[in-house]
């Protein structure tokens, strides 16, 4: 390899190093400093994008939001629970950023500031999300999984909230610790650490380029995917923290994740092929936080029975 190349492929590699730690924020959840090259109002403007283009996609399947063209009276009470949550979880996450404010974390708090938005889309799929910015959806293919579990989507599913609170706590959990622009931020540099190694691999012989590679291809999926549990975990945890000051009883959380798990019917990949933890993992850590979670729901909101 000639000197000259190599002296170009340290320098990329340094100024990746550099790019990384100039690039650091405080996470109050973990405590941990992590990169981040979005911005808060960045990340907010794509999730409006993205949450713009799905509405418009969903079209018909977008029920009682604004602009949507379906409202009967069942569908009505589904939109406003969704909303009922909605606000308490929202309330619990401005109250949560001040406390940890307060207690000397230094971030940009957003809860106050996003442009919160619950809709509820009419599909089969069991799925919710909160995009940066407070943009949520609500899949009505979830609320049986969240409700009563008898494998069908009825008004019955809403009599008892609190797993479908479980569900909306975590996704706004995401959005609260900015995992959607982390993720962003790190695909792209470990785009970039490919690039560097590649400039270097030009006068290697094909098959062992491509090897090296291959090499470092799965490297960089694996990173990601551990980063991807990470962030379920932070998400679990801060879902189940937003639960408690809203008053949601937070012992319904492992089984509601235990319901999630049985999605698939056991065909789930091991847990480091996944981005998802392992059901048994969510499940130690739900028993290690839940002593706390009830102390801190008592203490604010009553006894539990
Ligand atoms: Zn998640």
């Amino acid at each position: 390899m000639p000197g000259g190349r190599m002296g170009i492929i340290i320098l990329g590699i340094i100024g990746l190093v550099v790019y990384y730690l100039s690039n650091q924020e405080v996470n109050p959840y973990s405590g941990k400093s992590e990169f981040n090259t979005i911005s808060i109002d960045q990340a907010s403007k794509l999730g409006a994008q993205s949450y713009v283009q799905m509405l418009r996609q969903e079209g018909q399947n977008v029920i009682c939001g604004s602009g949507a063209a379906s409202c009967d009276a069942s569908s009505r009470r589904v939109y406003n629970t969704v909303n009922e949550i909605g606000e308490r979880l929202r309330l619990a996450a401005i109250e949560m950023e001040e406390d940890y404010l307060a207690a000397g974390y230094e971030f940009e708090p957003v809860a106050r500031k996003f442009d919160w938005t619950f809709n509820v889309i009419q599909s089969e799929q069991p799925n919710a999300f909160c995009l940066p910015g407070g943009y949520v959806a609500i899949y009505t293919g979830i609320l049986d999984i969240t409700g009563n579990y008898d494998q069908r989507v009825t008004l019955a599913d809403i009599e008892d909230v609190d797993k479908l609170a479980v569900v909306m706590g975590h996704e706004i959990g995401h959005a609260l610790a900015h995992h959607g622009a982390k993720r962003m931020s790190n695909t792209r540099l470990a785009q970039m650490g490919t690039m560097a190694v590649g400039l270097g691999l030009g006068d290697m012989d094909p098959s062992q380029a491509r090897m090296v590679q291959q090499a470092m291809g799965m490297a960089a999926q694996g990173g990601l995917m551990a980063f991807s549990r990470e962030h379920e975990t932070e998400a679990d945890k801060i879902g189940l923290e937003l639960l408690v000051r809203a008053c949601y009883d937070p012992r319904e959380a492992p089984e509601l994740w235990r319901r999630m798990g049985q999605i698939g019917g056991g065909q789930r990949p091991p847990e480091w092929m996944s981005t998802h933890p392992a059901s048994e993992t969510r499940a130690d850590n739900f028993r290690q936080w839940m002593p706390a979670a009830i102390e801190m729901y008592e203490s604010r909101c009553g006894a539990l029975d």
